[in-house]
């Protein structure tokens, strides 16, 4: 879309997964408001489910005005098509300057997709949101040529401006419980919910149930542990840490672990308190999953491991020998 609506609303696109909001909805609703009072605008959190456990008017806490739902069967499985038409067809009819879409698996799949039905373009996987003083537009930085520098993305020619945002990029501030939010029922033509896509169902595969990219401690292994057994250590060392376990490309390839458990460029992308790199190497691939991590401790037996360039807390030795011990000292120490 052309230029047309600069005093449009922020939307944000929220995430229920099985009935649950995804906490980066929570996140990207708390920064739009702010954004949103810099330029005197209202803010919208869209929502698309089958069922829901929660009040979603409770949005209105971290500064949603209007919480849109659109409801029905068709959201029981995640289905690319059905969300593209939907989120497409209340831009077109909406015009907002602004919309936010978490980079989770699914805002990855949809927004490129949106990006292209609405024609404007896409700054994807965010990792800072702001307004230029000057203009009102937006600022949008990610990590760019392989995590070497941040840049700073502006989108003058194009409504709305769009981006995707990593989930725990922003801290999310203490709800305000006396605000009050509209809930609306958007009336949408038949035909946004037709997909050439079939779903038939869903099959568990291990590693579903926990999302990496949910948790404080990401424990990952890549290549050096050399066996599927051996991420037993891992596993260890994450539950004593009340974490969860990663894992490199190369490990996934060799099949040691499932590809839920992947970070990376084509796996997923974790900002944790604290990240454990554990005999990975530290590829520019794999950076672009973690480096937003608050701290990161490598294990790695080559001296000149490219994760040690990121690591804030350098072990160099065998990860065999390295791992047991901090196992050992964190159960000394709790007795
Ligand atoms: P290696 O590079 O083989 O490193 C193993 C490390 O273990 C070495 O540094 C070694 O010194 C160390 N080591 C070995 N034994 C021990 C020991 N006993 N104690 C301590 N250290 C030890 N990779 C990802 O991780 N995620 C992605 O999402 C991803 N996406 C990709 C997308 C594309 C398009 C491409 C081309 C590649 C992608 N890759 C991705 C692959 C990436 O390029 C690397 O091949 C991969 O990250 C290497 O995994 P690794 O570090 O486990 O293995």
């Amino acid at each position: 879309m052309q230029r047309s609506n600069r005093s449009g609303e922020i939307l944000v696109i929220g995430e229920i997964r099985e009935g649950t909001l995804h906490s980066a909805t929570v996140e990207l609703t708390a920064k739009a408001r702010e954004l949103a009072d810099r330029l005197g605008t209202k803010v919208t959190t869209l929502l698309m489910y089958d069922r829901v456990d929660m009040n979603v008017e409770d949005l209105a806490w971290w500064g949603a005005d209007v919480v849109l739902c659109v409801v029905g069967e068709p959201f029981r499985y995640f289905n690319q098509e059905v969300y593209t038409n939907v989120i497409s067809y209340l831009i077109k009819g909406r015009n907002p300057q602004i919309v936010l879409a978490p980079a989770t698996t699914s805002g990855r799949t949809y927004m490129p997709a949106v990006a292209a039905k609405v024609h404007t373009g896409l700054t994807a996987d965010c990792t800072g949101l702001d307004i230029d003083a000057d203009t009102g537009l937006l600022l949008q930085t990610r990590p760019a040529i392989g995590g070497n520098i941040m840049a700073t993305i502006q989108t003058p020619n194009h409504l709305p401006q769009m981006a995707t945002v990593r989930p725990r990029t922003f801290p999310v501030p203490k709800p305000n419980r006396g605000r009050k939010a509209r809930v609306e029922h958007p009336d949408l033509p038949g035909e946004v919910f037709t997909s050439s896509i079939e779903v038939l169902g869903k099959e568990h595969q291990e590693g579903m149930d926990v999302n990496i990219q949910d948790l404080d401690v990401v424990v990952s292994g890549g290549k050096g542990l050399k066996k599927a057994e051996n991420f037993n250590l891992l596993r260890e060392l994450a539950s004593l840490l009340g974490g969860g376990v990663g894992a490199s490309r190369a490990a996934v390839d060799n099949k040691w672990i499932s590809y839920p458990h992947q970070v990376g460029l084509s796996g997923k992308v974790v900002s944790p308190k604290v990240y454990f790199a554990v005999g990975i190497s530290g590829s520019v691939q794999h950076l672009a999953g973690m480096q937003t991590a608050d701290f990161v401790v490598a294990i790695n037996k080559d001296p000149e491991a490219p994760i040690f360039r990121v690591a804030d807390i350098a072990l160099c030795g065998d990860l065999f020998d390295i791992v047991p011990r901090i196992i050992e000292k964190i159960k000394e120490q709790r007795g």
